[in-house]
């Protein structure tokens, strides 16, 4: 007979946004069981890691686990000639060390008194309880409430009856170590849709490590997405040196970037992060937008086990967010009809005259985050180490 135990919240997921929510409810006194697939936090890591100034202002992430601040961006044509320069009198993004940083938030979520069960898949709900795969053995968990925060491929989110992303893009990316260079901490983006359909080529060398990575539409890859990113590194801008096969660290992952979904809580529970579809569609950023609607998910989830009233999750509602992503959703279909390195190329001359720099700088240096959700009826806001800083 297959053991049983019963919790407050289950989340599933222990990436940024699983550990975030997670904490934030066990501070509150719930008591959560987060639960990860995967043996370790700091394997197969799907982000870049690259932090805006919004985040690094509202949230105190450990700075040990950040690399040097960035503020120049780079945007090069398909042809790489004559690129776009832009400088920033603010520091603007700053590369999280992500392993060390989800070991940081554990360490965060076990001091709450979160139980953390890596390892541990969920396999879904039979029978009005949660069935977990664990290396020693089935469990299964009976909780108040589920939490979805398993991704850009959620199965809470079908097992809830909720929404789930259909607009995704892949990516892909490798990591050196490195050492400060003579160039200040620079973003390159490459515009070619010939290496990254739909979306962007990439290099961020902050002087601790380099990133090299493509991202765009599977199906627009003709030889696959490995080839174009080799296919890239090969002759990227801004990358220093031969990489050695034995320091390079590989990432990838989906992103979606079809806005955040419309119905993303149910009375059984909800979904954060990517699962939720909490990703800027335009710039393919999701790390502000799962901490942000973390906070959201952990004040709805308290006011309900406060109250113990499940009515109170109508109001975690994606449909209201995301009439706030409409300009964004406009651009992403832009950038998406740019299916050719010249049209691309014809484009570029317009992001190098006066409103055009203007209107890449607010896309890259702007002060825009995810929507802040209204507050849950008592309008108490959740307490914590990444809560607001100030
Ligand atoms: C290549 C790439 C680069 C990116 N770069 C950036 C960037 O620089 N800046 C930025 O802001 N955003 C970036 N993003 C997006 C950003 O990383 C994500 O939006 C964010 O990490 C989402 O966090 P999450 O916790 O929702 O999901 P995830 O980090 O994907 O975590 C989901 C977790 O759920 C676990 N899981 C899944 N199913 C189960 C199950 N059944 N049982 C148990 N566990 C399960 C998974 O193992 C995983 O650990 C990037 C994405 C990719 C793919």
């Amino acid at each position: 007979m297959t053991p049983e135990r019963s919790v407050d919240v289950l989340v599933v997921g222990a990436g940024l946004a699983g550990l975030h929510t997670a904490t934030l409810l066990a501070r509150r006194g719930a008591e959560v069981l987060l639960v990860e697939r995967r043996p370790t936090l700091t394997g197969a890591v799907r982000t870049t890691g690259i932090f805006v100034r919004k985040t690094l202002d509202d949230f105190a992430l450990p700075p040990e686990c950040l690399g040097p601040p960035i503020r120049r961006v780079v945007l090069y044509p398909p042809h790489r000639r004559r690129p776009v320069d832009l400088v920033s009198d603010r520091d603007e993004f700053r590369v999280g060390d992500m392993g060390p940083l989800y070991l940081a938030a554990a360490r965060d979520a076990a001091d709450a008194g979160v139980r953390i069960a890596l390892g541990t898949r969920c396999a879904g709900r039979r029978d009005g309880a949660w069935l977990l795969e664990r290396p020693d053995g089935p469990l299964r968990v009976r909780a108040r409430f589920v939490v979805g925060a398993d991704g850009a491929r959620s199965a809470v989110a079908r097992d809830l009856g909720l929404d789930r992303n259909r607009h995704l893009l892949v990516g892909a990316e490798e990591v050196v170590p490195v050492s400060p260079g003579a160039e200040p901490p620079t973003f390159h983006c490459v515009l070619d849709p010939s290496l990254a359909p739909g979306y962007l080529a990439w290099v961020v060398d902050d002087g601790q490590h380099a990133h090299v990575g493509v991202a765009g539409y599977a199906a627009r890859f003709p030889d696959g997405l490995r080839a174009a990113l080799d296919r890239f590194a090969a002759s990227a801008p801004g990358l220093r040196g031969p990489r050695r096969p034995g320091d390079v660290e590989r990432r990838g992952g989906p992103i979606p970037v079809g806005g955040l979904l419309r119905r993303i809580g149910c009375l059984d529970g909800l979904l954060v992060g990517d699962a939720a579809g909490a990703v800027s569609p335009l710039t393919a950023g999701g790390l502000d937008p799962c901490l942000r609607l973390s906070e959201h998910a952990a004040d709805v989830l308290g006011e309900a086990l406060r109250t113990g009233r499940r009515d109170v999750l109508a109001g975690y509602d994606g449909a209201a967010l995301r009439a706030r992503f409409r300009g964004r959703l406009l651009l992403r279909h832009g950038l998406a009809a740019v299916r050719t390195p010249a049209m691309a190329a014809a484009a570029f001359p317009l992001l190098r005259t006066p409103p055009g720099r203007r209107a890449a700088r607010r896309v890259l240096f702007g002060d825009r985050s995810f929507p802040t959700p209204a507050p849950v009826a008592s309008g108490r806001r959740a307490a914590g180490v990444s809560a607001p800083s100030r």
